[in-house]
């Protein structure tokens, strides 16, 4: 075996009602003046994280969307500007987490990131930016996170049919970190639990939403995926997700969700070490075969999502994407031609 594992920093506060401390991680990287940033839809949890912050924080930004457009960037950069902020907090989602690491690349201001949902961007050097319908993404380790807060409370809140596409979301970076081509023991280890624990909170979360136990578990398994992300190169999946998402304008996680258990079946035979870790995170044998029938079942008994067209995409489109995939080389463990894509697009459809 031969590998090289070069680990990202990585400082994590962890447990229910830690955003009482934000202000402790605040002080401690020295920070006077932080902007607090995030989503229109959770101005009122921007504000608590705010006053909670006292006199440290400057402003709150409640103007965050969806992949980032330059524009929302380039607004909240000028209003930190404007308060002459040292820092920035966001509290959300990857939506937030995108647009404070935006300011970050512009301003090289520091993030302290309250993730609410389990996308796990917060655990990557990984940004994006969306100019003219195009999303522009790149790694830079200026904006990873200096702190993480986990406050599982947060979480409680976040729609039971979001939790579970976020969390096939999270349970996606996973799956692709297994088969990585810069794939170590470590991240093999983080990407087997991350997705063990989330597939068991989920089900939980569906029946009790507010199960704090199962908030916690689904958002430290969230920490280990996206900590795989932020370690590992991406492959079939998260490229056949990010044509979807940026031609279509699909829902991010909602895609993750609908596309995974058939990349599973097409890479698992190809991929078997990953299958079987896989099967032993969802509680089946190693079958690479059994173990895609048993992540399309879950997804489906969880409710999620199981079509693109449910999403939106229109039938037409289906072309266009095998096109845009075979243009752009990227690792995978199977081999992808046309006629392998179009079938997997066509049974995802
Ligand atoms: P999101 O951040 O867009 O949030 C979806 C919606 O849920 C928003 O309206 C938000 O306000 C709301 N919400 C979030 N948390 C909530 C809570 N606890 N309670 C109630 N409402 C809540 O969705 P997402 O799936 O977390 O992030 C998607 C974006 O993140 C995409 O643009 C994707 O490309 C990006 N992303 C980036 C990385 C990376 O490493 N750079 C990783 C994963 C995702």
């Amino acid at each position: 075996m031969r590998f090289v594992h070069d680990a990202l920093p990585m400082r994590v506060v962890f447990g229910p009602g830690r955003l009482a401390e934000l202000g402790e991680e605040v002080e401690r990287l020295g920070l006077t003046r932080v902007l607090v940033l995030g989503t229109p839809e959770q101005e009122a949890t921007l504000q608590r994280a705010a006053d909670g912050l006292g006199g440290r924080a400057a402003g709150v930004f409640a103007g965050a969307r969806q992949h980032v457009p330059v524009e929302v960037a380039g607004a909240a950069a000028d209003r930190a500007r404007e308060l002459d902020a040292d820092g920035c907090v966001v509290v959300g989602g990857g939506s937030s987490v995108g647009l404070g690491k935006a300011v970050a690349l512009r301003h090289g201001l520091p993030v302290v990131a309250v993730p609410t949902t389990y996308a796990g961007s917060e655990m990557t050097p990984i940004w994006g930016l969306t100019e003219d319908g195009v999303k522009r993404t790149g790694r830079d380790r200026a904006v990873l996170p200096r702190s993480v807060v986990y406050d599982p409370e947060l979480t409680v809140s976040l729609p039971v049919g979001l939790s579970v596409t976020s969390g096939l979301n999270a349970v996606a970076h996973a799956v692709e970190g297994l088969w990585a081509p810069d794939g170590t023991p470590i991240t093999a280890v983080m990407a087997e639990e991350g997705a063990r624990a989330l597939l068991a909170a989920l089900p939980v979360i569906v029946e009790t939403p507010d199960d704090l136990d199962a908030r916690s578990g689904a958002l430290q398994g969230a920490w280990l995926c996206g900590a795989v992300l932020g370690a590992t190169t991406m492959s079939l999946h998260h490229k056949l997700c990010h044509v979807l998402g940026g031609s279509f304008d699909l829902p991010h996680a909602e895609t993750h969700a609908v596309v995974l258990p058939h990349v599973v079946a097409h890479n698992g035979p190809a991929a078997p070490a990953a299958a079987a870790a896989l099967g032993r995170a969802l509680g089946v044998g190693p079958d690479p075969d059994t173990v895609a029938k048993a992540l399309a079942a879950r997804a489906r008994d969880l409710g999620a999502p199981t079509s693109l067209a449910a999403l939106g995409m229109p039938a037409d489109g289906l072309p266009r994407v095998v096109e845009q995939v075979l243009a752009a080389p990227y690792a995978n463990p199977a081999p992808v031609t046309r006629e392998s894509l179009m079938g997997l697009l066509e049974a995802a459809f």
